[in-house]
């Protein structure tokens, strides 16, 4: 199947919190957005139903002479991609060795593809991002957790179970901070944007820009506010994101070292912080690749905001229709 400018992609982005959908042609424009609360509690029938609707209100929105070639769901992991079922998701509780695809396809008349959220957040920067084309790309979310998507030679990297690309879990420093799995000294537990509150925490003396911010209280510390007092000179703050950098370069490099990417992107809430280092954050990356490798890599954030699991959807959908 050829696809025409006429053609769209029912998209869908399922995380812990929110269910969005929209109607995305092949530029990456959309229409008909909507948005609804998971409430995963209520199981993954109920939600399928209520994504059904959501979609039909997206589907409602398409031109007259236009054909609708599938739907793309993106989904908080860990999933099986090929069936669409879930595996223990920490996000979706209710959820496990269930699956909503055959739910939903039958309900909407149209076949249904399911992808990993960072995987297809990966697939959107090769097709909408900064880097069309890229036939080897890496995408790095840095907020609450740290997750990746992998695109090595055009293909998403999914796993023998769907759950490759946990790229918080690459140990960056042994014997610092642990994640919430426990594992210890990984990229999420020393470079996330609760791990760099935290780092900050400990170091707390009460004094400077950043005690100010936080209103005397190291329990209001944020990642955000590490980044801003760090600008305003506070000692500690520079320190901390001192650290950052070279913790997300560990990580990095390990990944650059392994896939061998022509583009690094990165998104989730830290980037912002980031972005404000983003010359040293190259230095130290290249520092921590093996020769050769980090200097032809094109490290860039993502243009593409809250949208980029959405439009990764869609890719997926125009994707896979193209090879039905
Ligand atoms: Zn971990």
């Amino acid at each position: 199947m050829t696809i025409r400018n006429a053609q769209f992609a029912l998209a869908a982005d399922i995380g812990g919190t929110n269910i969005r959908a929209a109607l995305v042609n092949g530029e990456g424009h959309m229409v008909g957005r909507g948005s609804i609360s998971t409430e995963p509690d209520r199981g993954i029938e109920d939600a399928s139903d209520r994504l059904t609707r959501l979609l039909n209100s997206a589907k409602a929105t398409a031109p007259a002479d236009s054909t609708i070639v599938g739907i793309g769901v993106s989904t908080a992991g860990p999933i099986r991609p090929d069936t669409g079922t879930y595996n223990h998701p920490p996000n979706l509780p209710g959820w496990h060795d269930k699956t909503m695809k055959p739910r939903l396809s039958a309900a909407m008349g149209l076949p249904v593809w399911i992808g990993h959220d960072a995987t297809l957040a990966a697939l959107a920067e090769t097709r909408f991002g900064d880097h069309l084309g890229a036939e080897n790309l890496i995408y790095v979310t840095i907020s609450t957790g740290v997750g990746g998507g992998i695109i090595a030679n055009s293909e998403m990297v999914t796993g023998a179970s769907g759950s490759a690309g946990e790229v918080g879990h690459i140990s960056v420093r042994t014997g610092a901070y642990k994640c919430n799995v426990g594992c210890d000294g990984c990229f999420e537990g020393n470079a996330s944007g609760p791990a760099i509150a935290r780092t900050a925490q400990d170091r707390w003396n009460g004094k400077g820009p950043l005690a100010k911010m936080a209103g005397g209280d190291p329990g209001n510390i944020t990642s955000r506010m590490v980044f801003d007092a760090a600008d305003d000179g506070d000692k500690i703050a520079q320190e901390v994101v001192e650290l950052t950098i070279e913790n997300v370069s560990i990580g990095l490099g390990g990944l650059i070292n392994v896939f061998n990417p022509e583009a690094l992107v990165i998104g989730g809430g830290v980037v912002q912080g980031l972005q404000r280092h983003w010359d040293k954050l190259r230095k130290t990356v290249i520092q921590r690749s093996l020769p050769g490798y980090g200097e032809s890599i094109n490290l860039t954030a993502t243009r593409l905001g809250d949208d980029v699991s959405l439009l990764g959807a869609a890719q997926l959908a125009f994707r896979q229709a193209r090879r039905l």
